[in-house]
């Protein structure tokens, strides 16, 4: 007889683990999670968490041999021991029996292995067989592997593996500029090694407002990292220690070969849905991902899902806030997800932090879209870090003032955007941002500045 319970949650990633809590707690249901591969998931292990870690690491060794000197600190040249860093990075990290622990101490039944759909109302993990009225699927996402030339033969690394090397590589070809690519490429250049990132489009950061991540773009250039757009990795080779890649421009102008000691495949995600046996089962996919609508709902009754594998927007605080969605729909309360005034950032060095909507996204949307920015030489607290390339840009609506999108390249600008996102939420417009009173000296007041600046944009 297949074991019963109220939830099957399968993943127990943050999606996973926010969703059993929720339904535990607020519903008394008793929950199994199935986890293949990592208890916690991505996250915490090989994710948001160590990455930051590695980038606290970055920062510091960029500021003691960078501005150090100049502010009248007396230390030599700080230099990256990887080996040491990942030590520390791993000391951070939850171990895996800890985890199990706890979700049992929970009250969660954990089951390891890999699981697939019998039907809607059963799942199979090896041999054994568990039921419930409802599952959440909530299997994340992988690296993506860029249909390149060669690609598969050349020993190609991801966040996973670049998270486990104790040496440091001389050189480091990262194919995609989105968040990973260039949190990864700014950590590593950092670290001593010296870096390339390729990516096909136009731009770095190809959902940010093209100011910021033109900003971006140069204080990265301005610290030694190459930054190659519009080109594709047409194909690569290994040549005894190293990788050759050929690197096509999209305009069809001369194609150029570029050798790197480690390629770091940043190019996108795919969800991990392969297993799962939807198809059978007739739960709805779309290329990117898991098919729901606001509920979280799938195309089965019975099964939701949430976080990384729906690709609705791939951070953390989505997974989490998604699965909490679905388990009051799930039981009974009235529930639908909005993600509007959403939060979302780079944590390169500076940090590009994104809210709402970028001007173009605006005008697409039917808005009179206007803008405003403030420069962050301008703001006191740059200058004492010599702060260069950033920005503080503003987006509202001409006709209505309503504040539609903000956008910041600045050191902090990940707990900047925090707080303005719940202005955005209670509709506050650039004139409150302007009115509002400000501490001296903070990154934050070039918002401020930025804002004060629609005062002369008043339309009649
Ligand atoms: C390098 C990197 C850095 C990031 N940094 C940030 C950040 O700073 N802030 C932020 O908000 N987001 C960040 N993200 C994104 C964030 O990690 C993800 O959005 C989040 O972890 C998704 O959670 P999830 O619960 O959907 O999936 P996951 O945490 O990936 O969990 C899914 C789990 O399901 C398991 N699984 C899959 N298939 C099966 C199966 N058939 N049976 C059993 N188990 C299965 C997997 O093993 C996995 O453990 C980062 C991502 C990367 C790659």
């Amino acid at each position: 007889m297949a074991e019963q319970f109220d939830l099957i949650v399968i993943g127990a990633g943050s999606g996973a683990r926010y969703g059993a809590q929720k339904a535990a707690r607020d519903y008394g249901a008793k929950v199994a999670l199935i986890e293949r591969t990592r208890w916690g998931g991505s996250c915490p292990n090989v994710a948001c968490k160590p990455t930051k870690a590695y980038l606290v690491v970055a920062d510091l060794l960029h500021d003691i041999n960078t501005i150090a000197e100049r502010l009248g600190i007396e230390v030599g040249h700080a230099r990256a021991n990887l080996a040491k860093i990942k030590a520390r990075k791993d000391s951070l990290i939850k171990p895996q029996e800890k985890w199990v622990e706890d979700l049992n101490g929970a009250g969660f039944a954990t089951v390891e292995g890999e699981a697939t759909l019998v039907d809607a109302h059963t799942v199979r993990v090896g041999d054994e067989e568990l039921q419930a009225d409802r599952i959440l699927i909530a299997t994340g996402s992988r690296t993506a592997v860029p249909p390149v030339d060669g690609i598969e033969d050349v020993g190609w690394i991801d966040h996973v593996d670049a998270l486990e090397l104790t040496e440091l590589p001389e050189s480091l070809l990262v194919l995609g500029g989105g968040a990973v690519g260039l949190e990864f490429g700014q950590t590593f250049a950092r670290f001593g090694s010296k870096v390339t990132i390729v990516d096909a489009l136009e731009q770095i950061a190809p959902r940010a407002d093209p100011a910021a991540t033109a900003e971006l773009a140069a204080a990265l250039e301005e610290e030694g990292i190459e930054i190659v757009t519009n080109t594709f990795v047409k194909s690569t080779r290994r040549e005894g220690g190293e990788i050759v890649a050929v690197l096509a421009p999209r305009d069809g102008s001369v194609e150029r070969e570029l050798r790197a000691a480690q390629l770091l495949l940043a190019s996108g995600r795919v969800p991990n849905v392969e297993e799962l046996n939807l198809e059978e089962v007739g739960v709805e996919t779309t290329k990117l991902g898991i098919a729901v609508d606001e509920h979280l709902r799938t195309s089965v009754e019975g099964i939701w899902a949430s976080g990384d594998v729906t690709a609705v927007a791939q951070f953390t605080p989505i997974a989490q806030y998604q699965a909490r969605i679905a388990v009051d729909d799930m039981f009974g309360a009235e529930a639908s997800a909005d993600y509007d005034a959403l939060p979302t950032v780079i944590f390169t060095d500076p940090e590009l932090a994104q809210l709402g909507l970028t001007e173009e996204e605006a005008r697409e949307q039917g808005f009179d879209a206007d803008s405003v920015r403030h420069d962050l030489k301008y703001v006191q607290r740059a200058s004492y870090t010599d702060s260069k390339h950033g920005l503080y840009k503003l987006v509202f609506d001409a006709r209505t003032r309503r504040l539609l999108g903000v956008h910041i390249v600045s050191r902090g600008a990940s707990d900047i955007v925090q707080g303005l996102a719940v202005a955005m939420k209670l509709g506050a417009t650039v004139d409150d941002l302007a009115r509002a009173h400000h501490a001296f000296p903070t990154f934050g007041e070039g918002v401020k500045a930025a804002a004060e600046q629609a005062a002369a944009k008043v339309k009649t």
